[in-house]
C-alpha cells in the first residue's frame, strides 16, 4: 500500500535476533537469524544490520537489547550475550549501517510495549507485563505509555530479592527471582539440558521437572504478589519462553498471588498470558522506535 508508514524493528536476544515491519500497527513481515554471540559484539551488530537492511526502507527503526544501555547509545550489562559488551557504542554502527537514526529500547520494555498495545494487556488501564525467558525483565504500561523510568531502568522484574539470602546474581544482590525463575535456572533445577527438555519431561509427568516449574511458578507469583498489592495493575500479562509451560507455571502463580496478595482485589486483576509469542520484542521495538 502506497504512503503506509513502516516501523522497523529488530530485537537482539541471545540466541536469535527477530525482525518484525509494522504497517499502520500492523506486522506486516518478520524475519529471524542466530545471534551466535560466541562470535564477539560486532560480528552480532553486523547481523543485526544486515537483517534489517534485507527488510527494506524503513520510516523508522527501533532495536531491542538484552540488557541496559546508557544515553549515548553504550552498553552497560547484556548478561546473556558472551563477549564484552559493557562500555561498548552500540547505536552508532546500527545507525551507520542502517543508514538512519536508531532508538534503542531495553528488550522487557519492548515485550510491555507490545502486549500493552497489540497483545494480552489491550484496552487495560494499568498493566504489569513481564516477559521470562532466560532472563526476566518487563515494564508497567499505564493507559497505553510505558513507564521508562530515569535512563529507562524501571521494570527490572527479574532482579526481586525473593531468597534473602539467596546465591549472588549478576546484578550485584543475592537471590534475584531470574535465579530461581529464569528457563536456565529452571532447566537446571529439573537437571535437564535445557529448558524445552524440562518442559517436555514436565508434561510427560517427570516429578523433578513438575516440580522445578512449580517452583518458579511459587516465586513469580511471590515477586507479582509484592508489586500486586501496591499498584493494583487491573492486568497482569505474563509472557516469554518459560510462560509456554501453561497451566503448569499459571496455577502455582496464581495460587501463590492469592496466598499472598490478600489485600488486593485479586476478582479485578486479571493474570493472563501473553498473545503476541516470541515476536513481541521486535514488534515492541518497532512502536518504540517511531515513538
Ligand atoms: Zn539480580
Amino acid at each position: 500500500m502506497d504512503g503506509a508508514v513502516r516501523q522497523l524493528g529488530l530485537d537482539l536476544g541471545g540466541t536469535k535476533i527477530k525482525l518484525a515491519v509494522l504497517e499502520d500497527g500492523r506486522r506486516v513481515s518478520r524475519d529471524e537469524t542466530e545471534t551466535r554471540s560466541e562470535d564477539g559484539p560486532e560480528a552480532v551488530l553486523e547481523r543485526l544490520v544486515e537483517l534489517g537492511r534485507g527488510a527494506g526502507e524503513a520510516d523508522s527503526v527501533g532495536v531491542a537489547v538484552p540488557g541496559l544501555v546508557d544515553e549515548d547509545g553504550n552498553a552497560l550489562l547484556f548478561p546473556n550475550l558472551r563477549g564484552v559488551w559493557t562500555g561498548r557504542q552500540i547505536l552508532a554502527p546500527l545507525e551507520e549501517g542502517l543508514g538512519q537514526p536508531v532508538r534503542l529500547v531495553n528488550d522487557g520494555h519492548a515485550f510491555a510495549l507490545a502486549e500493552a498495545a497489540l497483545g494480552a494487556g489491550m484496552g487495560g488501564s494499568t498493566v504489569m507485563c513481564i516477559v521470562c525467558g532466560t532472563g526476566i525483565g518487563g515494564g508497567l504500561a499505564l493507559d497505553g505509555a510505558l513507564h521508562l523510568g530515569p535512563e529507562g531502568r524501571a521494570g527490572e522484574f527479574g532482579h526481586h530479592t525473593v531468597a534473602e539470602n539467596g546465591p549472588p546474581c549478576a546484578c550485584g544482590n543475592h537471590g534475584c527471582l531470574e535465579l530461581y525463575a529464569g528457563s536456565r535456572a529452571i532447566a537446571d533445577a529439573a537437571a535437564a539440558p535445557s529448558f524445552d527438555e524440562a518442559l517436555e519431561r514436565a508434561r510427560a509427568g517427570d516429578e523433578r521437572a513438575v516440580e522445578a516449574l512449580r517452583r518458579a511458578g511459587e516465586l513469580i507469583g511471590l515477586a507479582v504478589a509484592n508489586v500486586v498489592i501496591f499498584l493494583c495493575p487491573d492486568r497482569v500479562v505474563v509472557g516469554g519462553g518459560v510462560a509456554e509451560a501453561g497451566d503448569l507455571l499459571f496455577a502455582p502463580l496464581r495460587a501463590s498471588l492469592e496466598a499472598r496478595a490478600r489485600v488486593a482485589p485479586l476478582e479485578r486483576i486479571a493474570v493472563v498470558p501473553a498473545t503476541l509469542g516470541p515476536g513481541a520484542g521486535a514488534i515492541g521495538a518497532a512502536l518504540h522506535g517511531a515513538a
